[in-house]
């Protein structure tokens, strides 16, 4: 979304004004519903531990066919029944027409998009005429929260919430749930934190919850980003949890139980400090002298390059060095150990000059 766009983006509170005052939303239930009494049981859980929000999927979108799939459509009414029974407020899943249909005559009001659909921008339109096609005061009940895309495109994502702006959905948030990669090991999707400090950059007034569990994919790692995500000062947290996880019939391994959601949260505290006297202040004053040094020595180094340039050109000798590269690279990198400073960092810095020495070259 471009500049001007961006001041158009009149958004209201999520869930209506009742919840505006809260401090850190907590949206939890199971992966899946189930059950009449997996819903209970969870619901209630839930509910003595102080959640108000209640997730459950009714339609999974799987990657592979054969996996439990939701049980669709009649479990509608367990995700409403259990949560008015409990006071909470229900949500669930919707990827098409058909879903969104379904749970609007159920009486819910609140959804998410899955990462997989936030991928196509078909589903995400279909969804978002569905929206603009109900009374003004439905409408205007409604919110929904769009999960990142799978691949780290943060256009993609900007660009399922805009559909549902267009269709004047106002009570829009985004959920961080982190992006697939081939390969890691230690997440289940890697979190690229800068993709959603980048989103908020961009839309600051788009309240931002972190889904902790599908960036964990394991129980023991999900408190680990959850604080991370309020240490980011994200506005909520959407937990995956179930009464019983080990017999969950998807993403049994990263629900917890609903005892642990509420240990979780009375265990996560905004920070809400202030620095001390004019110590933020100051410090912030040394980061922004020291940055405007590094500009002044890249402007001096591209300079650099553009004479070398010009020396290649008149020689005819090839922009691109390859053994040249390979020394510079391998001497700073020792260098910057010896400083203490990553050499992947050292590695992602240097690569990003050295191209940009080249395009100076060959223009
Ligand atoms: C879910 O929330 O259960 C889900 C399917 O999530 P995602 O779209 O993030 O994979
Ligand atoms: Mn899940």
């Amino acid at each position: 979304m471009n500049k001007e766009l961006r001041s158009e983006w009149h958004l209201l509170p999520l869930f209506g004004e009742k919840e505006k005052q809260a401090d850190l939303l907590i949206i939890s239930g199971p992966c899946s519903a189930e059950s009449q009494s997996q819903m209970q049981a969870t619901a209630s859980g839930l509910a003595r531990a102080g959640v108000k929000f209640f997730r459950a999927g009714i339609w999974k979108p799987r990657t592979r066919p054969g996996s439990f799939e939701g049980i669709g459509a009649p479990a509608l009414k367990w995700l409403v029944n259990s949560a008015n029974q409990n006071n909470m407020t229900p949500l669930t899943e919707v990827a098409n027409e058909a879903h969104v249909r379904a749970a609007l005559r159920a009486g819910l009001r609140n959804f998410w998009i899955g990462a997989r659909t936030t991928t196509n921008p078909f589903a995400v339109q279909e969804i978002a005429d569905v929206f603009a096609q109900l009374p003004e005061d439905v409408k205007h009940s409604v919110t929904v929260l769009v999960k990142n895309p799978v691949n780290p495109d943060l256009e993609l994502w900007i660009g399922a919430l805009q559909r549902l702006y267009v269709s004047c959905i106002r009570r829009l948030g985004a959920i961080h749930r982190g992006f697939s990669a081939y390969g890691e090991k230690f997440y289940r999707n890697r979190p690229e934190w800068r993709i959603p400090v980048e989103l908020k950059r961009r839309i600051p007034e788009l309240p931002l919850i972190c889904d902790p569990s599908h960036i964990a994919g394991r129980r023991g790692l999900v408190e680990k980003v959850a604080r991370q995500a309020v240490d980011m000062n994200y506005e909520g947290l959407i937990i995956e949890s179930h009464c019983n996880p080990d017999s969950a019939l998807s993403d049994k391994d990263q629900q917890l139980l609903p005892e642990d959601v509420g240990k979780l949260i009375s265990s996560l505290g905004k920070r809400r400090g202030k620095a001390p006297d004019n110590c933020l202040f100051t410090l912030r004053d040394e980061i922004d002298n020291i940055d405007r040094e590094l500009v002044g020595l890249l402007a001096r180094r591209m300079n650099v390059a553009r004479e070398i340039g010009e020396l290649k050109r008149v020689h005819q000798i090839p922009v691109l060095q390859p053994e040249r590269y390979r020394s510079l690279m391998e001497e700073r990198i020792e260098e910057a150990r010896e400083l203490g400073l990553s050499p992947d960092f050292m590695k992602k810095i240097f690569s990003t000059i050295h191209d940009e020495s080249v395009n100076q070259q060959l223009q």
